[in-house]
Parts: structure tokens; C-alpha cells; sequence
């Protein structure tokens, strides 16, 4: 549904202000630090309705790294920042600064943006004054980015007419679904770098696939490659190759960091994500980041341990790697696990049917009578909870989304419609309809005693 918005700009024009204007965190801690004010890479914003992801270029570069070093050597940094933003996003924003005015870095990085063709916008940050546009501003014209917008981040003016550009520059929300437009299914294939993306995709492919064009601001699009199995197509959309492919590991960048925002586009535009974790090294922050990231779109999921013919094992090997991975991921444990190997192929068809299952469920349509059935029976089996008297009442239950399927129930008063209560629903549900590999959602409303 959401496509995705990068920041880039210098550091301290408030890249990282924007970034909490946008996506509405209300704590934003101020500091003239750079990089003080961020704590997150990316998050998910809202404009009139439309929903999509927003990266902050600088939160990567800055997020665990040296703040003294923010300032040494930035060019080549900004350059590699907006690299990965040309890689990932659909719309750019370059946020300048009226204060410090037009710089060469940010001349510098306009024609690296400019020649990418991809849709970009101007942000003139710091202009906290309505209506005094100094003649500075009018500098920013020279970008050759077209009008720039005069905002305050942290006033928040001129970030409306910001967004509303924002919003006509996205593709249109179907778009980013492959699958309704080529109808087969996309798949992600996710995961830290080293964990064996490319050996999977090659593996798949049955070839060592020609290596993807040194060309900066080659399109993602040709890292897809489609395969046939069974006589059923697949598109497999590879995050690894976009980061042989780019300057960015030259720049001495945090490739784990520049891998996470890869990542993230990927899983956008997929119908399943793959995610994949490597057996030698175990769960690690950065799959939980990715992985959370699927789970916060809904997306369908399958976990894949690879390597696993590098582990050594018993009977009980699997079991116990299971088990722990299952506490690892206990926030999205309706994800299935599958060990396999990318060098020797073991399990890969499990690895495809995992897909197609997952992806059948999270597309799944269920009629609203047998939900209200459903309905009838669970709350007639565990009556619903109560408060000092007042007894919460589930009227209706319908289907209002697939991808992942969501479910609106009507209630007396949400208050009384206790999280415990929504679990054992959404387990009912799981149960009856036969969706235990997909996220699901259930959104309560209220309506008026009947
Ligand atoms: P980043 O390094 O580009 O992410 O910049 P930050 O968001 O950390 O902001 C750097 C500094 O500029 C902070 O002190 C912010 O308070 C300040 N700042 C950001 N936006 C504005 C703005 O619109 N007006 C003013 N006056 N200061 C701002
Ligand atoms: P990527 O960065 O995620 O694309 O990882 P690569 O596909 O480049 O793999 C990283 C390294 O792990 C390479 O040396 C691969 O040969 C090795 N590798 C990948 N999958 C497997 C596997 O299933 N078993 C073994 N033994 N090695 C693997």
C-alpha cells in the first residue's frame, strides 16, 4: 500500500526535525548536536489519507555511529546517503537550510539527485518567518530542482504543501504490488548481508545470473528476476545485488545499515518476504529490524534459516534452533520457519510452498455471515468481558482488507473490549478459517446500543 520517502540533506539543515514533523513522534528531543535528534531510520506517515515510509538518509549515517565524525569527511557520505535513496525511494526530498544558504555539497548532491531522475523535491528548512522570503531563498533556484519549498520543521509551516507534492510524486498505491499487475507472485528474499540472499536467488535461477550493471542509478527493477517452477512464474526481488552494484561500500559505509533501507523498498514491493537468517551467526538485531518491518505492513512472511548444512546435528538440533527462534520472533509467530541450505538446495521447494501458503492466507476473503457465525459461537463459548456492570457487546464482525486481512468489529464501548478479549477473537478466527501463517488485524469501532 505505501511507497516509499527519503530525506537526504547535510547534516543539521534538520533532516532529522522533518523526519518527526512528518511521521508525528511528539517527543522529539531538540539538540544542537547534529544527530541528537534521531533515534530511528525510518518510520510510517500519513498525509490526507495516504500512507507511506519514511527513511531518513541521516539517521543511517549518524544512528550508532561517532557524532564527532558528522562533520569530517561529509560529501562523500551525503553522496553515498543519496545513493541509497535514489536505490530505495520513490519520491526524494533534499532539505537545504536559508540559514547557512546554498552550499556546494548541496549543489554537489542536487545534480547526483537530478541526473537519477527520480522525482525529487526541495526543502528550504529553517525559513521560521511566514512570509519573509529573504533573497536567499531565492538562491535555491540555481538547484535546477525546480520551486523550492520555504518550511519549519520545527513550526511545522510550509510542510503541508510539502506533503501534498509528496503524495502526487508516489505511484499510484497499487503499483507497488507487482503481483496485480503481473499476476505471480513477488517474493523478497531479506536478510543481512552474508546470509546468503544471492546464492539463493542463483540457486533458484539455476545460473549465475550476470552481474547486475555498475551504472549508477540503475533502476531496482532489474535486480527481479523471474523464474518458472512447476509452471508457475515467480519474481524474486533480490536486495544483495543492489549493494554490489553501488559506491556505497567503497564510502566505508555501515553496510548493515544501507542493507536495512534496501530492505525495506523490497518488502514494500513484494507479496512475501523471505526472511533470512544465517544459521552460523543466529538471530540478530538487524533481522528483527527487517522482520519488524514486515510485520508493522502485514505482510506475508517465511523465515528461512540458511546454512543449515553447516550446522552440525542431532535429532534434536532442529527442535531446539526452533524453539529459540520462536521466542525471537515471538512477535510475529505466525511466520513459518523453514531451514534450508542455499548451496545444497534442501528444503527450497518447502521454502515455495511456505510462500504460496503464507500469501494465500494473507490474501484471504471471508464471507460476513460466516464470520458472524464465528462471532455468535466464540462469544456464546467465552462471554466477553465486564466493568462495574456494563457488559461489552460485539454486534457485527465484517472483512474490510486482505494483505493482511482485516477484520472491524462493532462494539458497545471499545474500552470494555479489552486487548485479552480481541487475542481470543483473533485466535478464533485463526482457528476457524485456517489462518495461522499471516498477520491479521482486528480493528474495533463503536456503535450505539441496539
Ligand atoms: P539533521 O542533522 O539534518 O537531522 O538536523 P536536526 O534535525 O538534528 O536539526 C539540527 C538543528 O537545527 C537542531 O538544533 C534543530 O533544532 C534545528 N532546526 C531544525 N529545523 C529547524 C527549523 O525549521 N527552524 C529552526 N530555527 N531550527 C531548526
Ligand atoms: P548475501 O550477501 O546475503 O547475498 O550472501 P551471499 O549469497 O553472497 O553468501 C555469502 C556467503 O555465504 C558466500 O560465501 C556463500 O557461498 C555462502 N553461503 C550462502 N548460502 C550458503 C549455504 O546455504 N551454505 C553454505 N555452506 N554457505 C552458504
Amino acid at each position: 500500500m505505501s511507497g516509499i520517502v527519503a530525506i537526504v540533506g547535510r547534516p543539521n539543515v534538520g533532516k532529522s526535525t522533518l523526519f518527526n514533523k512528518i511521521t508525528g513522534r511528539r517527543t522529539a528531543i531538540v539538540d544542537d548536536t547534529p544527530g541528537v535528534t534521531r533515534d530511528r531510520i525510518y518510520g510510517t506517515a500519513d498525509w490526507n489519507g495516504r500512507e507511506f515510509t519514511l527513511i531518513d538518509t541521516g539517521g543511517i549515517e549518524y544512528g550508532q555511529q561517532d557524532e564527532a565524525c558528522a562533520y569530517k569527511d561529509f560529501l562523500p557520505k551525503m553522496r553515498a546517503q543519496a545513493q541509497v535513496a535514489i536505490d530505495s525511494a520513490d519520491v526524494i526530498i533534499l532539505v537545504t537550510d536559508i540559514r547557512s544558504g546554498l552550499t556546494a555539497s548541496d549543489s554537489d548532491v542536487a545534480s547526483l539527485l537530478l541526473k537519477s531522475g527520480k522525482p525529487v523535491l526541495l526543502c528550504v528548512n529553517k525559513c521560521d518567518n511566514l512570509g519573509d522570503n529573504s533573497p536567499e531563498f531565492y538562491e535555491f533556484y540555481n538547484l535546477g530542482l525546480g520551486e523550492p519549498f520555504a518550511v519549519s520543521s520545527v513550526h511545522g509551516h510550509g510542510t503541508g504543501d510539502l506533503l501534498d507534492e509528496v503524495i502526487k510524486m508516489l505511484p499510484p498505491a497499487e503499483e507497488n504490488q507487482l503481483s496485480t499487475v503481473n499476476c505471480q507472485l513477488s517474493i523478497a528474499i531479506v536478510g543481512k548481508p552474508n546470509s546468503g540472499k544471492s546464492s539463493l536467488v542463483n540457486k533458484i535461477a539455476g545460473e549465475e545470473r550476470a552481474i547486475v550493471s555498475d551504472i549508477a542509478g540503475t533502476t531496482r527493477d532489474a535486480l527481479d528476476t523471474t523464474i518458472e517452477r512447476d509452471g508457475e512464474k515467480f519474481t524474486i526481488i533480490d536486495t544483495a545485488g543492489l549493494r554490489r552494484k553501488s559506491k556505497v561500500r567503497k564510502a566505508g559505509e555501515d553496510v548493515e545499515h544501507y542493507s536495512i533501507v534496501r530492505a525495506l523498498g523490497a518488502v514494500d514491493r513484494c507479496d512475501v518476504a523471505v526472511i533470512m537468517i544465517d544459521a552460523t551467526e543466529g538471530f540478530t538485531e538487524q533481522d528483527s529490524k527487517i522482520a519488524g518491518y514486515a510485520h508493522e505492513k502485514g505482510k506475508a512472511c517465511v523465515i528461512a534459516v540458511n546454512k543449515w548444512d553447516l550446522i552440525e546435528k542431532d535429532d534434536k538440533t532442529m527442535g531446539e534452533f526452533r524453539k529459540k527462534l520462536e521466542i525471537d520472533f515471538s512477535f510475529m509467530s505466525y511466520a513459518p520457519i523453514v531451514f534450508i541450505s542455499a548451496l545444497t538446495g534442501q528444503r527450497i521447494d518447502k521454502l515455495f510452498e511456505l510462500c504460496k501458503v503464507t500469501f494465500e492466507q494473507n490474501t484471504t476473503r471471508i464471507g460476513t455471515g460466516k464470520l458472524n457465525d464465528l462471532l455468535g459461537y466464540a462469544t456464546s463459548r467465552v462471554q466477553p468481558p465486564s466493568d462495574r456492570g456494563k457488559r461489552c457487546k460485539l454486534y457485527y464482525i465484517t472483512q474490510a482488507d486482505t494483505k493482511p486481512p482485516t477484520f472491524v468489529i462493532f462494539c458497545n464501548k471499545i474500552d470494555l473490549f479489552h486487548f485479552s478479549y480481541q487475542r481470543y477473537i483473533e485466535n478464533q478466527i485463526r482457528e476457524a478459517f485456517g489462518l495461522d501463517k499471516t498477520p491479521i488485524k482486528i480493528i474495533a469501532r463503536e456503535r450505539g446500543e441496539s
